[in-house]
């Protein structure tokens, strides 16, 4: 297992997290996503095959499962 590039520490815990991409003026939701989080500080970490399958899933073909509303705020 490698170290938390943020605070050094080496134990990780599994978890499944949500993010959000834009790609042009899409937003993309992708839930569900398999990363290690940081015990010591919280730091999510996504693993090069991980990341790689969400560019996939991102730039090809697939259809979205299901569409979601966004509300828009300007700050
Ligand atoms: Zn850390």
């Amino acid at each position: 297992m490698s170290q938390c590039h943020v605070c050094s520490g080496d134990r990780f815990r599994e978890e499944v997290t949500s993010e959000i991409f834009r790609i042009g003026d899409r937003l993309l939701l992708v839930e569900d996503i398999p990363v290690m989080v940081c015990d010591r500080c919280g730091e999510e970490v996504f693993d090069r095959d991980t990341m790689e399958r969400v560019r996939v899933l991102l730039h090809g073909n697939a259809r979205p499962i299901r569409t979601v509303e966004v509300g828009v705020f300007s700050f």
